[in-house]
């Protein structure tokens, strides 16, 4: 069983006792476009209790805002289909900038109104397949505009994210922007700072990893969203060249795009904009490494293996060296350091790239040295010796131990 199958079939109970069950929303729109919805929502005029009381295995995790998870049985990957199930509603004042105060159950109509965008604003009963559309959703969907349901400026007022979901909705569906929308947007743009860091995120995750990355851009730009949102960006323009000459995998990373945003920003800006972002530690690792090494693969064809080695072998290389190609399409220049790594990568081994070290730590206590700062100097120094093919066995490398100890101290 699909989720799909499994939304229709809650749709049926439910309407079989005489609720009004419609799917809404996001699902609405990607069926009417033709793509697979991330997931089902259901509304109905059936309470939150009624809900729970109809099907056996329910969630209650928006119960103030009438919504009930309906877990079904397992898809064939295993997992459990699960959909939400809201209870029409109206949303009451909004006093925080991002959530309605309290809400109250009432109809179709009223549940379409509290919506975003006129193309979310839509239901689909999909037992005859009618489409009910009381916010004009229909002809804004196939004319490709996004246009805020009712007064933009109290629909943004009401909550901030929806300036960035704007930006999101835009990008993804390429719709153009509704003048009215687009002017709200912008005159608003700067209490996007009411949104908490973890969401602002969330809707740059996406914007940045949907393939319609640019636009998503153009348009952060154009609504004036980026000194609230990102303010380290210089070079706006600039840098949305850079981004768009990125190579157009599927499978891009958020952090890839976004080290490639922060171009000019230190490493230690770029790790103080991920945290301040609540960004993940995997992801502010990655994009700190990144913008560290943004320059390290320029002179790859001279470096020497082991300054060159440690890089290639780091788990955030492709990422490193997609941002260098893009770096270097926008900048005219030719591909020759990313094209001599990429060759290195090909044609060595793991093995050859990061070998067994000559000489480990008990080795060295074995000839009769003690942990401690000088210890780790000698290793490494062992260490950058046989990646660039000065010793090729135990005995050299205890050898060049032997003689690093015995030569004075350089000057500190
Ligand atoms: P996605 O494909 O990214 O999930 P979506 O439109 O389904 O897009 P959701 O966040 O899943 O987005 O929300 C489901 C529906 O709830 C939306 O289609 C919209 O009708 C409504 N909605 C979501 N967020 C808001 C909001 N901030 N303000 C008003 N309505 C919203
Ligand atoms: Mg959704």
């Amino acid at each position: 069983m699909t989720e799909r199958e499994f939304a229709i079939d809650v749709v049926t109970k439910l309407q079989a006792v005489g609720f009004v069950a419609l799917f809404a929303g996001g699902c609405v729109r990607d069926e009417l476009l033709g793509i697979t919805p991330a997931d089902h929502d259901i509304a109905t005029s059936a309470t939150p209790d009624d809900v729970k009381k109809l099907f056996r295995r329910t969630h209650s995790f928006g119960a103030s805002f009438g919504v009930v998870e309906v877990l079904g049985p397992r898809d064939a990957a295993g997992e459990w289909l699960k959909v939400q199930v809201a209870t029409f509603r109206s949303d009451g004042t909004y006093t925080d900038g991002r959530r309605p105060d309290a809400v109250t159950f009432s109809s179709p109509e009223e549940d379409a109104a509290r919506r975003d965008f006129t193309l979310n604003g839509l239901f689909l009963d999909p037992l005859t397949n009618r489409v009910l559309d009381f916010v004009n959703g229909r002809a804004d969907l196939e004319a490709k505009v996004l246009r805020a349901i009712g007064d933009p400026v109290l629909r943004f007022t009401e909550d901030k994210l929806r300036i960035l979901r704007a930006v999101r909705m835009a990008a993804r569906f390429e719709l153009r922007v509704d003048p009215a929308t687009q002017a709200a947007a912008t005159a608003m743009a700067g209490d996007i700072k009411a949104v908490s860091a973890e969401r602002i995120a969330e809707e740059l995750r996406k914007i940045l990893t949907n393939r319609h990355r640019v636009r998503g851009l153009e348009l952060l730009n154009e609504f004036g969203l980026f000194p609230h949102v990102l303010p380290e960006v210089t070079d706006i323009p600039g840098r949305i060249r850079v981004v768009a000459a990125l190579h157009p995998a599927p499978d891009i990373t958020f952090p890839l795009v976004f080290a490639v945003l922060l171009g000019g920003v230190s490493a230690k800006g770029a790790g103080n904009v991920c945290r301040r972002l609540r960004l993940s530690n995997d992801e502010l690792e990655r994009v700190v490494w990144l913008v560290a090494h943004r320059e390290s693969l320029r002179a790859a064809p001279t470096m020497k293996n082991s300054g060159l080695f440690s890089v290639l072998i780091h788990p955030g290389i492709g990422d490193l060296l997609a941002l260098h190609e893009a770096e270097a399409v926008a900048a005219g220049d030719d591909l020759t350091a990313v094209e001599f790594c990429a060759e290195l990568l090909r044609t060595r081994t793991p093995e050859q790239l990061n070998p067994k070290p000559l000489l480990t730590g008990d080795d060295l206590q074995t000839l009769g040295l003690s942990p401690g700062p000088r210890f780790k100097k000698l290793l490494d120094a062992v260490r950058t010796a046989q990646l660039d093919g000065e010793i090729v066995n135990h005995q050299g490398a205890v050898a060049l131990v032997h003689r690093l100890n015995t030569e004075p101290e350089p000057n500190r």
